[in-house]
């Protein structure tokens, strides 16, 4: 794999994966495995950048993000047919041999193949503290910073159907949790009862900040000054979800009422030759372990159809 991010990209790749997460760098290595000819174009923001911790990967729980991402980049060197450069992708048209590429430094490449694995960007309220805490002791997803946080005083930020689902969750975690809802409830009453019934008090005076210390939550203030511990706040993840770039949009992939892309099992989008993998794809595939899963499932996808094709099979 080549890893100058300044060198020039060339020409007549067969695939141009566009995300180098956990998607697009276990896509990449499933490519490189194969010796077929692809571009990897990331900008360097996954996801779990902001968190120290990456859970609930076997053989790497609890290990960095950043130094994961290192070490497959590390595994990705000994395939040379793989070029790995760090630019955004910003636009992308068919052409008659596939699809011309332009790159945010202005270069400009053609692909026969294209691979979304662009990922999503997840959205904060404006409070304050909510940034500055995100990935450490703001979090939104149990399986991923849970087993951390077990028996601590929790917070769950959100209202509606979303909380009746992650409630039971935290209680698998701790006994003294709290639901914010920022405001008037949407709970209807029975679902009110029900959170009543396992001690979890809603609170619906609005939140006004966070007060914590470095990367830890120590308590939520309200809009009327009460103090309340918490060691962590989960928040609910808002759908449809955002995703990174319009690249799959522009190109006329069809989207669920998650704002996912809409694939088959090996990533194959509504479009021609163009496929998706990672957190675009599935909202019960959002971890690393799925989303690298989901990758190398759409480059075999796509490998065997290079090869098919080239051979005349
Ligand atoms: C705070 C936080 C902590 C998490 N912790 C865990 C955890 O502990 N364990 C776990 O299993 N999961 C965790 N997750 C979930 C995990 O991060 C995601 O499921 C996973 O990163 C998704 O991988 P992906 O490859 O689809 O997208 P990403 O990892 O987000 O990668 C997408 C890449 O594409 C790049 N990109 C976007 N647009 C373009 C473009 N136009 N051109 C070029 N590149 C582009 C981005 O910069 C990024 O590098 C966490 C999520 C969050 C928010």
């Amino acid at each position: 794999m080549s890893t100058n991010s300044h060198r020039k990209v060339e020409t007549g790749y067969e695939v141009l994966v566009i995300g180098g997460g956990s998607a697009g760098l276990s896509a990449a290595m499933t490519f490189g495995r194969m010796r077929r000819k692809v571009l990897v174009c990331d900008d360097n923001q996954p996801r779990n950048l902001p968190s120290a911790h990456m859970n609930n990967f076997p053989g790497y729980d609890g290990a960095s993000p950043i130094e994961w991402r290192k070490n497959v980049r590390r595994e990705l060197e000994k395939y040379s047919t793989i070029q790995f450069h760090s630019d955004r992708v910003v636009n992308i048209l068919q052409s008659e041999s596939g699809f011309s590429v332009i790159l945010e430094s202005g270069q400009k490449t053609s692909v026969e193949k294209v691979l979304l694995a662009y990922g999503i960007r997840d959205q904060l309220p404006d409070i304050p503290g909510f940034k500055e805490l995100w990935g450490q002791s703001v979090v939104h997803c149990p399986y991923c910073h849970g087993f951390e946080f077990q028996d601590k005083p929790l917070a769950l930020f959100g209202d509606g159907d979303g909380a009746m689902h992650m409630l039971p969750l935290l209680l698998g975690l701790s006994e003294d949790i709290l639901l914010f809802t920022q405001g008037p409830s949407q709970l209807n009453e029975a679902q009110k009862q029900k959170i009543r019934s396992q001690k979890i008090q809603i609170i619906e005076a609005p939140i006004q900040s966070l007060a914590y210390t470095g990367p830890q939550l120590e308590a939520i203030v309200l809009d009327n000054g009460e103090r309340i511990a918490r060691t962590a706040l989960y928040l609910l993840t808002q759908f449809p979800l955002v995703r990174s770039a319009k690249i799959g949009q522009e190109l006329g992939c069809k989207v669920n009422d998650f704002g996912l892309y809409e694939t088959d099992t090996f990533g194959k989008t509504s479009v021609a030759n163009v496929y998706a993998a990672g957190d675009i794809t599935s909202i019960y595939g959002q971890s690393v372990l799925l989303s690298a899963a989901t990758g190398s499932a759409a480059a075999a996808r796509i490998v065997a159809e290079l090869l098919i094709q080239k051979a005349n099979f």
